[in-house]
């Protein structure tokens, strides 16, 4: 079987979690600031705080923005859901904004005709590794007065006109799901310059117990922390970070590879003219955390068609991801139809995710490419 990805773990996992466990220090603790400090050197900001997943970090971004009910947020149309269901979760509305087929981010020129005066952010996604228009997207959130978040969930080690994303934001969220290109299992960064964001997000994160705020007892045996606000408990444990740090280590290595096998993709699969690639320009670091194409005819009966092939030869496949005004939820809440974000809806139906993860078989590749080259 050719899996749609695989985690890449050796023995530094191994040698860290014993590391771990032997100190009997197990929740959010040395190895938490350590895996911290690596991702502040891979991703450049001032201040990273580990959460349990990206679900959490955007979740936690948009209360520390003071995001809520009566405000609205844009997000893409196409993207996983938790992009738009933390703007739920602090009671504010979403407005969606259509994607282009090019990189199945957000189309830049539809985000202003959504702005209301109920708008407060933007939550740019950075979808399968390849990273948002930026430049207009900060354009349009300074024009108006909106915060904007990264969400970089799919985008670890992924750069904009040369720059690593994250920060050219407020917020970034990042996440270390298994289908990431690094994993702790499950968990979550958020990564920003600002202070006074950094201290909401570790009281949001933790219980509510304010950092900055320090009583009079502070110091003391018996001091219990100031609560001044309603937290959640959003930590990462340290045997989660343990695993992180040894990812991180060779994340570089890791990166270079699933580009090779994405590369190669490209190489055999450019003659295509049914196929539209994830072919980027330069300026734009895509790290292909998912290796997407799109059937150019949007025939969603011959997508099916292939991955019911696929899954014959023993090849897992999946859609890109969800035209997320198409959820039961959204289209209830939102008095959504069909044909409402046609780009979105194409993407979902016409797109096919190949199976790509560091140092992946030549053959089983070829095998893939075979398939693809057959029915299309
Ligand atoms: C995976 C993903 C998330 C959610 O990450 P978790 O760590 O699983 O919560 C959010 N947004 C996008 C675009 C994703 O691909």
């Amino acid at each position: 079987m050719i899996p749609i990805t695989k985690p890449y773990f050796d023995d530094d996992e191994l040698w860290l979690l014993k590391e771990c466990l032997d100190s009997g220090w197990v929740t959010q603790g040395p190895m938490t600031e350590k895996f911290e400090n690596l991702f502040k050197e891979e991703h450049p900001c001032t201040y990273a705080v580990s959460v349990s997943s990206c679900t959490a970090a955007l979740h936690i971004a948009l209360l520390a923005l003071g995001i809520h009910a009566g405000d609205e947020v844009i997000v893409p149309a196409f993207t996983w859901i938790t992009s738009a269901s933390c703007v739920e979760y602090v009671g504010a509305d979403v407005r969606f904004v259509d994607v282009e087929k090019e990189t199945m981010n957000i189309d830049t020129a539809k985000i202003e005709e959504a702005i209301t005066s109920k708008t407060k952010a933007i939550i740019a996604v950075h979808l399968f590794g390849c990273p948002a228009k930026m430049d207009e997207i900060m354009k349009i959130a300074k024009k108006h007065h909106l915060h904007v978040v990264e969400d970089c969930a799919c985008a670890i080690g992924t750069t904009y006109k040369g720059k690593k994303v994250g920060t050219i934001g407020d917020i970034g969220c990042f996440s270390f799901h298994p289908r990431k290109a690094i994993t702790t299992g499950e968990g979550g960064m958020c990564s920003t310059n600002d202070e006074t964001l950094y201290y909401k997000m570790m009281q949001y994160k933790n219980h509510g117990a304010n950092l900055v705020k320090k009583g009079a007892d502070y110091g003391k045996p018996y001091y219990m922390g100031i609560y001044d606000d309603v937290g959640y408990n959003l930590r990462l444990s340290d045997i989660q970070a343990a695993v992180g740090i040894a990812q991180f280590k060779k994340l570089h290595k890791l990166l270079e590879d699933r580009k090779r096998c994405a590369d190669y993709y490209i190489e055999k699969l450019a003659g295509n003219a049914d196929i539209i690639l994830p072919v980027m320009p330069q300026e734009f670091g895509h790290t292909y955390q998912s290796f997407v194409v799109l059937l150019k005819s949007g025939d969603s009966e011959l997508r099916n068609q292939i991955m019911m092939q696929m899954r014959q030869q023993e090849i897992q496949s999946r859609p890109g991801t969800i035209a997320i005004t198409r959820t039961e939820f959204n289209k209830k809440k939102y008095a959504l139809k069909d044909g409402d974000y046609p780009v979105a809806e194409f993407c979902e139906d016409a797109s096919l995710t190949l199976p790509i993860y560091p140092f992946m078989d030549f053959d089983n590749q070829e095998r893939v490419i075979r398939l693809i080259c057959d029915m299309i």
